[in-house]
């Protein structure tokens, strides 16, 4: 579902990614953690073409992201391209950016409505059950300021679902929120994991890393150091690194 291939990525002088390989099957559950700075949002966001990459090459679905290849030349797709692109792939932050204005509903049906230019009732329909599916039937009518914060951060797992992606990136979805709400945000997740999502999860919750993903992923640096079946890695980890990170998040 995802193939990067040797990802560069600078920001001016600072070398951020230094050559990323990884590979996500369909249906895989990846998560990556590593220290701050290592590089993770910064991954996620080549995923879906939010920053474009200075080397490499990065496949979703099948599609070279971002670009063309014609005779082993590399060209930049247009916007509209990028977009169409970009619509297969859904992304949670860490803040919810649920639109103030709009009520639960209105804010799934938003992009799809808008961007798809998919019937409402159908739209609507889908949107209800996904409310359902995220434990919120009751709130469809709420606007976010009258959620808290897990709620919220289900609502936009929600309207990131209602644009039916074929991969799902998350980048620290919890850290913003209260201890007791993390619970129910990771439930979510996980229920999603096992309806079949692919999803790349950038996350410090490693309880969550262990039981629900299907890899892990060590980043430090702008490299992959280390990367194998979470429990695999969280029991024996191989590289320094990853052994000195793990000694100070276990
Ligand atoms: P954290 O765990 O704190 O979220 P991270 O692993 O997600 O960290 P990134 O956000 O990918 O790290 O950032 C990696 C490096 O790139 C950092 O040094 C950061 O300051 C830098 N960086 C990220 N985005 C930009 C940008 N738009 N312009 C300049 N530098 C950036
Ligand atoms: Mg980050």
């Amino acid at each position: 579902m995802v193939r990067a291939e040797n990802i560069h990525k600078s920001f001016g002088r600072l070398e951020v990614l230094k050559g990323i390989d990884l590979e996500v099957r369909p249906g895989e559950v990846m998560c990556v953690i590593g220290p701050s700075g290592s590089g993770k949002s910064t991954f996620l966001r080549c995923i879906n073409h939010l920053e474009k990459i200075d080397g490499g090459r990065l496949w979703v679905a099948g599609h070279l992201v971002g670009y063309r290849e014609k005779n082993g030349k590399l060209y930049e797709l247009r916007d509209r391209e990028v977009s169409a692109q970009r619509r297969e792939i859904g992304m949670v932050f860490q803040r919810f950016n649920l639109f103030p204005h709009m009520t639960t509903l209105e804010n799934i049906m938003e992009a799809p409505v808008r961007v798809k230019r998919e019937p409402k009732a159908q739209v609507r329909e889908r949107a209800l059950k996904l409310m359902d599916r995220v434990g919120l039937a009751d709130k469809v009518d709420s606007y976010p300021a009258q959620l808290s914060g897990g709620q919220q951060q289900r609502v936009a797992i929600a309207r990131a679902l209602a644009m039916e992606p074929k991969l799902m990136l998350f980048d620290e979805p919890t850290s913003a929120l209260d201890p007791e709400l993390v619970g129910e945000v990771l439930e979510v997740m996980k229920q999603l994991a096992l309806d079949g999502m692919t999803m790349v999860v950038v996350t410090h919750e490693i309880g969550f890393a262990r039981e629900v993903g299907d890899s892990l992923v060590f980043m430090d640096g702008g490299v992959v150091v280390e990367k194998g079946p979470p429990r695999e890695v969280l029991a024996n980890p191989q590289h320094p690194r990853t052994q000195d990170f793990l000694s100070k998040v276990l």
